[in-house]
């Protein structure tokens, strides 16, 4: 009997899934289905590049409907609620959609109105997130204006999107200041709520290391209570303060709004409870969840949405199958961090691994933790390979999901 896999969000890992699931099945075998409520595809890395004028938002948005292979049904509508009983979803318009499988792929959102202050005055005229397109162009301008001062970058609390990005945007911020010859004119920065500059020691050894060469200051433990927009300051939980002339802010994230609608789907930050290695939800058998949405112990990135994409839809294919599922998905992540003068590192880990130097995907590749010019190049190479390969759901030659042993210097870690 023909199946209906409703995929909830169609972004990186709900076009991906369904790319992947059209070449597993037929139409006569499975209809799937793709609700998204715009149609407006945004290559998220690139907003890091916008307010440094290195790239323009209509050049990292393409139409959504477009990325899917012919035969996938795209339902231009936002999701109002899952009930998981009764193997529905309800959407905005009205309509409804019942399931046999269903994969919640509708990422994180922001949430600015959680930080007392922060969307108040002075947002978007001296306080800014990239984390949106709208911040990201309205940050573009305020750095044109910019001429000294002290530029402050500040994560709220983590989870967030691509941990790294806040750290990217400090090193652009001192290129983009030296290009101007500025930089001994503005004061830099990086308020984080971790006790270092990452979450995991010995990437953070160097991280920390680089933000200190490149003399940006280092805020560490700080939980920002709230943001004072017109006069410049920010206030953590336990009274310390950090005064700005601009803020460049990455809000608190949470789950897609609906999740907290529907009954058993999520947790309390609305993320989506399924297993960390089959990505199967943990109350309902027949959903899954994949990308931002999944509430799993590893960074929200592409990179990790791509790795846990094979996966998930081999699971899907055995579940249907009344088969046991493959739990292989191991947390892998691979991120290029931006660092400024056209040099980039790289890092590569998993649940079980941190990042660690040597070179990947072998003993012989790209260096890891190590700043390189050949880093940056695949930095900007990967959203030719975003648009070609990640989201048409093809593998990429030699980097499978499963993160390589070989080629890391595990000494390092002491
Ligand atoms: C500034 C920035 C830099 C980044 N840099 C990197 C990087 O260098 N490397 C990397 O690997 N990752 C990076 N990322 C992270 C990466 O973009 C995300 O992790 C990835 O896009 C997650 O994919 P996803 O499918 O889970 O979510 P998304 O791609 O965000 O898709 C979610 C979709 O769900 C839809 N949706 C949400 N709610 C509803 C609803 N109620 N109804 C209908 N549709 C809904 C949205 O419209 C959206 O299309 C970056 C992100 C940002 C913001």
């Amino acid at each position: 009997m023909r199946k209906r896999i409703v995929i909830l969000g169609g972004g990186t890992g709900g076009t991906l899934t369904a790319n992947r699931l059209r070449r597993v099945y037929s139409s006569e075998e499975a209809e799937i289905v793709v609700v998204d409520e715009d149609d407006d595809h945004i290559y998220q890395p690139g907003l890091l590049f916008v307010p440094f004028g290195l790239a323009e938002l209509r050049e990292i948005t393409r139409s959504r409907h477009r990325q899917f292979h012919d035969g996938i049904v795209f339902r231009q509508v936002a999701v109002d609620r899952v009930e998981l009983e009764n193997q529905r979803v309800f959407l905005s318009d009205g309509n409804s959609l019942d399931y046999d499988v269903l994969v919640v792929a509708t990422g994180s959102t922001l949430l600015p109105e959680e930080t007392e202050g922060l969307s108040g005055p002075g947002w978007m005229e001296k306080v800014f997130t990239f984390y949106s397109p709208a911040g990201a162009a309205g940050l573009q301008e305020a750095l044109t204006y910019f001429d000294g001062g002290r530029l402050v970058v500040n994560v709220v609390d983590l989870p967030i999107k691509c941990p790294v990005a806040p750290l990217e945007f400090c090193f652009l911020a001192d290129w983009y200041f030296h290009q101007l010859g500025l930089r001994d004119r503005v004061e830099l920065t990086y308020v984080t709520p971790l006790d270092s500059a990452f979450t995991k020691p010995v990437a953070s050894r160097t991280l920390g290391g680089l933000l200190a060469e490149k003399n940006v200051k280092l805020v560490t433990e700080f939980n920002t209570g709230s943001v004072d927009g017109t006069g410049g300051r920010l206030t953590s939980y336990d009274e310390r303060e950090v005064p700005f002339d601009l803020a460049v802010i990455v809000p608190l994230h949470g789950g897609a709004a609906y999740v907290g609608r529907s009954p058993g789907l999520g947790d309390e930050l609305g993320f989506v409870t399924v297993d960390e290695h089959t990505l199967q939800s943990k109350v309902a058998p027949n959903v899954f969840a994949i990308g931002d949405a999944a509430g799993v112990p590893t960074s929200k990135a592409g990179s990790v949405t791509h790795f846990e994409g094979e996966v998930l839809v081999e699971n899907i294919h055995r579940f249907l199958d009344g088969k046991p599922l493959d739990a292989s998905f191991d947390g892998h992540t691979n991120c290029f961090i931006e660092t400024g003068f056209d040099k980039a590192l790289l890092i590569d880990f998993n649940y079980d691994t941190e990042p660690l130097p040597g070179h990947f995907p072998g003993r012989v590749g790209l260096p890891l933790l190590k700043e390189s010019r050949f880093n940056h190049l695949g930095k900007l190479m990967f959203q030719w390979m975003y648009w070609h390969s990640l989201l048409p759901g093809r593998d990429i030659p030699g980097i499978g999901s499963e993160m390589p042993e070989r080629g890391k210097v595990r000494e390092a870690v002491r």
